[in-house]
């Protein structure tokens, strides 16, 4: 019950698209206002930091990709430390 509101922040489910190097995952991004920082990385281009600390551009179709498990792991942390 109290993770909804992080919950809401941090369930968007990006596309990994920096430099290839691994499969791609969806990573989840972190902030008060995390929809409106995708629009405008998606828009301009910029590249947003993920929980796991890296860095890559969003795309719209990154729902079908599995959750990078180093953002589950780290978001799973944050949750047990706020229950
Ligand atoms: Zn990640």
């Amino acid at each position: 019950m109290s993770d909804t509101r992080f919950r809401e922040e941090t369930d968007h489910r990006l596309e990994d698209v920096d430099a290839g190097d691994h499969d791609r995952f969806a990573h989840y991004v972190m902030g008060r206002n995390p929809s409106a920082k995708i629009t405008d990385a998606m828009v301009n281009g910029k590249p947003l930091r993920a929980l796991c600390g890296k860095r890559w551009v969003p795309s719209r179709d990154a729902s079908r990709y599995p959750v990078c498990p180093e953002c589950q792991a780290i978001k799973d942390r944050i949750l047990r430390k706020k229950a």
